[in-house]
């Protein structure tokens, strides 16, 4: 399995010089199997990945929506396959605790948002609402877990044999009376081969930022030690975090993983970059 991050950037795109290095383009990753691509949310990102869908003549794609905040699928009406007749597109999703699945999507591109509505889409769209905590699909195991977050999102673990991708932004560990428990993540983490992980926030920032939705960098790191993963990536960075400040976190937490021992590799993940199961 290989997989590309196409947006790793949270809140809302950020086109700025001081941030091109992780990148400025919202939540988008493309899971690509031997004869199957998967994409994980819609967020500005997912243009790009667009174009390269076209350019490699894929037409049939699987699409998980973590949850429907504006970062997460703002990019969807810019995803050029859905104007193609020849594309059939499945988009799975929790949402019937807050929204049918479809209206997300339907709403985005009524006409006061958007001068394309949904309805003139030429491709073939399909809505599933998942109602399952897991799925088969050709012989991936697809496992799905509730974040703790302002409305219902999932984490995704996609594993075959024992390798493992797990796929947890916007989730807050820190809660003090938590709906999913650290337990629970620490079981649905276990021995993953990546653990890609919310963490937003400095330590110092989260004192001003709890309920929002979004982990510390500790936080991330402490459930990649006791989740025994190989390796974790930062992901969904503040939007007003520039690139050498990141950096510089990195190094720090890299350093201080050393020093304890931690047994994972840890990397802030890149727009643009990819990386192999
Ligand atoms: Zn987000
Ligand atoms: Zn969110």
């Amino acid at each position: 399995m290989k997989i590309k991050f196409w947006g790793c950037r949270g809140s809302i795109p950020v086109p700025d010089s001081r941030m091109m290095k992780y990148g400025g383009n919202t939540t988008c990753v493309e899971v690509i199997f031997e004869n199957r691509i998967f994409i994980i949310d819609a967020g500005t990102g997912i243009r790009k990945l667009g174009d390269s869908l076209i350019k490699r003549k894929v037409s049939n794609i699987d699409m998980f929506i973590t949850h429907s905040h504006w970062d997460h699928i703002l990019g969807f009406p810019f995803f050029k396959p859905i104007y193609s007749g020849n594309t059939l597109i499945n988009i799975f999703g929790r949402t019937s605790s807050y929204k049918r699945l479809k209206d997300i999507f339907t709403s985005q591109m009524s006409y006061e948002y958007f001068p394309v509505s949904f309805s003139e889409l030429k491709s073939k769209i399909n809505f599933t609402e998942l109602s399952r905590q897991q799925y088969d699909f050709d012989g991936h195991i697809i496992k799905i877990i509730q974040t703790n977050h302002p409305i219902f999102a999932m984490g995704i673990r996609i594993e075959k044999g024992d390798k493992s991708f797990v796929f947890i932004t916007d989730n807050e560990l820190g809660l003090e009376n938590p709906r999913t428990s650290r337990g629970e993540f620490i079981a649905f983490c276990k021995n993953a081969t990546y653990l890609i992980h919310d963490a937003q926030f400095t330590e110092e920032e989260y004192k001003t930022r709890q309920g929002w939705g979004h982990s510390t960098f500790m936080q991330a790191i402490m459930l990649a030690d006791d989740s025994d993963i190989k390796n974790l990536g930062f992901f969904h960075h503040d939007p007003d975090r520039k690139d050498d400040e990141l950096e510089e976190i990195e190094a720090k937490y890299k350093k201080l993983c050393e020093s304890k021992r931690y047994r994972f590799n840890l990397f802030a993940v890149r727009e643009l970059k990819s990386i192999v199961i």
